[in-house]
């Protein structure tokens, strides 16, 4: 008998001939023998109606009213999830995060699972019932409901999986696993049968959705064994493994991309490392975080400083640099339409012409780099917006990526 936590996505929630499907797939899970947790997302779309909603009253994404009104789409699923297994005779009950508890800290809109009370889950497998568990919520220690940033429930059935000791936790989504590229902008990207804890977590921190950011770093801390799967196709998905398992050949296991930053430049400023500090002191103390930087050497005294924000914070990086009281320079230059291109692969340290393949490729494009940054298992390049995913389609192509048709 294994311990397993199932996590389904708003996909795979849809409607409720698509949750009548969902129970299916747990009733297997629970027929074979095994102790089953599951986590729901919200029915897909519903979140952004909900968001929708917050902001034509003003709900700022930090506050505790933003988080409430957002929150709601998981309670209803995991209501209805837990009706649609009773009915194929499967006990079951809903459990919200403040149900649990699974505590967080108080950063409203983003929220860090603090702990987690595995009791509750163990009374109901004691009983024979299956806990149905809203994702994507939590509950502050001052009694306050969270969520954990979008795409949230991955970070919910991740960290229960840790907290139950769980053998497994199933990502079920709307394709049929990790993939080199987002399949639905590069049609030829293949399904990885691997990939190492590292590579996903750069990967998704690099654009690609398909698991949170924060639930891949919690089962790299935890070494919670993860898989990703459809919740549409029975066919095996992608496991998450750490890299002394790693059998896939490729160099590179995947391209992504993300379009929600911006590019600032400050033109000409005094080139001394105090004002250089005292720039990013001042956006820091304005909580912007500042993602690729470029300083230009130059042999005067002046320098353009080039850096990333994300584009949400572009207000208050403006405000914060027109804060900066020592700071001279001969202008500000901001773009919002770039795009950040990273090509992810622990091979990268090894082979050091996969970067130059990179510029080579776009280079044919005729593409122009904004800014170059590389780690040991990444190469990032900041590009014009409009050509980003013909870009990774391209580059897809370069590193011999793309599947036989
Ligand atoms: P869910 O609602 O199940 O949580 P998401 O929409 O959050 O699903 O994530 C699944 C989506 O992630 C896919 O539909 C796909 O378009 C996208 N995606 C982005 N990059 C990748 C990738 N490398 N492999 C697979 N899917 C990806
Ligand atoms: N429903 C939330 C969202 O849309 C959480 C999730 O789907 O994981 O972001
Ligand atoms: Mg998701």
């Amino acid at each position: 008998m294994a311990r397993i936590v199932q996590k389904f996505g708003g996909t795979s929630v849809a409607d409720i001939a698509r949750l009548e499907k969902v129970s299916l797939k747990i009733k297997r899970e629970i027929d074979a023998g095994h102790q089953v947790a599951v986590v729901v997302s919200a029915m897909a779309g519903v979140t952004n109606r909900l968001v929708g909603y917050a902001r034509s009253l003003a709900g700022s994404a930090q506050s505790a009213e933003y988080d409430v009104i957002i929150a709601a789409g998981e309670q209803v699923t995991s209501g209805l999830l837990a009706l649609a297994l009773c009915q194929i005779g499967i006990p079951a009950r809903s459990l919200l995060a403040w149900q649990i508890p699974i505590v967080t800290d108080d950063a409203h809109g983003s929220a860090r699972i603090e702990q987690i009370d595995p009791q509750r889950l163990e009374e109901c497998w004691l009983k024979g019932v299956v806990p149905v568990i809203a994702g994507f919520q939590g509950l502050t220690p001052q009694g306050r409901l969270t969520t954990l940033g979008r795409g949230g429930s991955d970070t919910t059935a991740v960290a229960l999986a840790a907290a139950l000791n769980a053998d497994r936790c199933d990502i079920y989504t709307d394709v049929t696993g990790v993939y080199t590229a987002d399949p639905r902008i590069v049609p030829k990207a293949r399904k990885l049968k691997e990939i190492t804890y590292e590579e996903m977590f750069e990967l998704s921190a690099q654009g690609a959705k398909v698991l949170q950011t924060r639930s891949v770093e919690t089962a790299m801390r935890h070494q919670v064994c993860v898989r990703v799967l459809s919740s549409f196709h029975d066919e095996p998905g992608t496991q998450i493994v750490p890299e002394r398992m790693l059998s896939d050949t490729f160099h590179v296991s995947g391209i992504t991309y993300k379009g929600d930053e911006a590019r600032l430049t400050l033109k000409n400023v005094h080139n001394e490392a105090q004002v250089i500090a005292d720039i990013f002191e001042t956006l820091g103390d304005a909580d912007v975080q500042i993602d690729m930087v470029v300083q230009d050497v130059s042999l005067n005294e002046g320098t353009d400083l080039t850096f990333t924000v994300l584009k949400g914070e572009i207000p208050r990086a403006m405000d914060a640099l027109h804060n900066v009281k020592k700071v001279s320079c001969d202008g500000l230059i901001l773009d919002p339409n770039v795009a950040k291109i990273t090509v992810v692969g622990v091979g990268l340290q090894r082979r050091l012409g996969i970067a130059s393949l990179m510029f080579k490729t776009l280079g044919s494009m005729g593409v122009p780099l904004q800014v170059i940054s590389c780690s040991p298992i990444k190469v990032s390049v900041l590009v014009d917006e409009s050509v980003a995913e013909e870009a990774v389609r391209l580059l897809h192509s370069a590193y011999g990526l793309d599947k036989e048709c």
